[in-house]
């Protein structure tokens, strides 16, 4: 619908490579903390951090939505796992970062739960969704953990504190007002749900919608609407730059959408975007983010986009 599905901006490889760089310096104090993190999680994906674009066919196995939870969820709490009780030296070290994994795999078995309305402060909605799918029946909430996770580990070894809303750790929701809330109570610094968009099949790409200046009940986004445009346009870039996959050409412009009916959005007083990573009705879309070194990708670009966001001098986050 934009028709600007063919951009590829060049001048974001160059970001890439400065924040290459950054991470380069860092490496040497991180990379130890962050071996310990990927034998404990079992994911051996040495792209986190300077390589990117290699991402190791042999270790992350197209069965990784069964596999993956089951070991990840041995982690005692939601935030880092017992072996890294600090964060990795790097240049995220005091920041955090709260994920939200869209959905919940059991979502599907809590309909009465999950269909009880909410309060996102200018409406009422349901408490959460179950998610889409592709044809082939991979659920959009397997995808967001996969996603998430990878984005997860990522983060770490640049030294975040990485909190979840879930991690497939509950049997279902949190709801879209709970999700808003641990952002909030985790002071995070940057937040991002992730999803996968279940539009009509004919539609392809990605997109970021940003919190639209809602004023209403409880909800007030005064304070988050510009270093969330901020941080949206971040992602895009960056997100682009590591899948190459198009912006929506059925939703948003150049990849970006403002809603108002998300209280996800609403109710978060930290910046925070959410992320449709694809179409999972599409044909190609779900080809691509059913493959596990896809979603890498994927969650390289989520991962650059935040760290862009948290790493730009203070001087350009206040022009907004
Ligand atoms: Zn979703």
């Amino acid at each position: 619908m934009t028709g600007t599905t063919d951009e590829r901006p060049d001048n974001r490889r160059s970001t890439r490579f400065r924040l290459t760089v950054i991470l380069c310096a860092a490496l040497p104090m991180s990379f130890a903390g962050w071996l310990g993190w990927q034998a404990l999680a079992g994911d051996g994906s040495s792209s986190a951090a300077a390589a990117p674009a290699a991402v190791p066919a042999q270790v992350v196995t197209p069965t990784a939505p069964s596999s993956r939870p089951a070991t990840l969820a041995a982690a005692p709490s939601p935030s880092l796992p017992a072996a890294t009780p600090t964060p990795t030296a790097g240049p995220l070290n005091g920041r955090t970062v709260l994920i939200d994994p869209g959905h919940n795999p059991g979502n599907v078995d809590h309909s009465a739960e999950i269909n009880s309305q909410v309060d996102v402060g200018n409406g009422h909605k349901e408490c959460d969704t179950t998610g889409t799918s592709t044809d082939a029946g991979y659920s959009e909430a397997d995808y967001t953990l996969d996603v998430s996770r990878r984005v997860r580990v990522i983060l770490q070894a640049r030294g975040a504190k990485v909190v979840f809303t879930q991690d497939g750790d509950r049997p279902w929701g949190p709801c879209v007002d709970e999700r808003a809330k641990i952002g909030n109570d985790a002071h995070a610094d940057a937040a991002i749900s992730v999803h996968g968009d279940g539009a009509p099949a004919s539609g392809s790409g990605f997109h970021v919608i940003m919190p639209a200046q809602v004023n209403a009940g409880k909800a007030d986004t005064s304070a988050i609407v510009a270093p969330s445009h901020r941080l949206g346009v971040l992602v895009r870039d960056q997100f682009q730059a590591a899948t190459g996959e198009p912006y929506s050409n059925y939703l948003g412009e150049q990849g970006l959408d403002t809603r108002s009916d998300l209280g996800g959005l609403n109710l978060s007083v930290v910046p925070k975007v959410f992320i449709e990573c694809g179409n999972m009705r599409n044909p190609g879309d779900a080809g691509r983010m059913t493959d596990p070194q896809w979603r890498q990708k994927a969650a390289q670009g989520i991962a650059d986009g935040l760290t862009a966001f948290l790493t730009t001098p203070a001087a350009a986050r206040s022009a907004g």
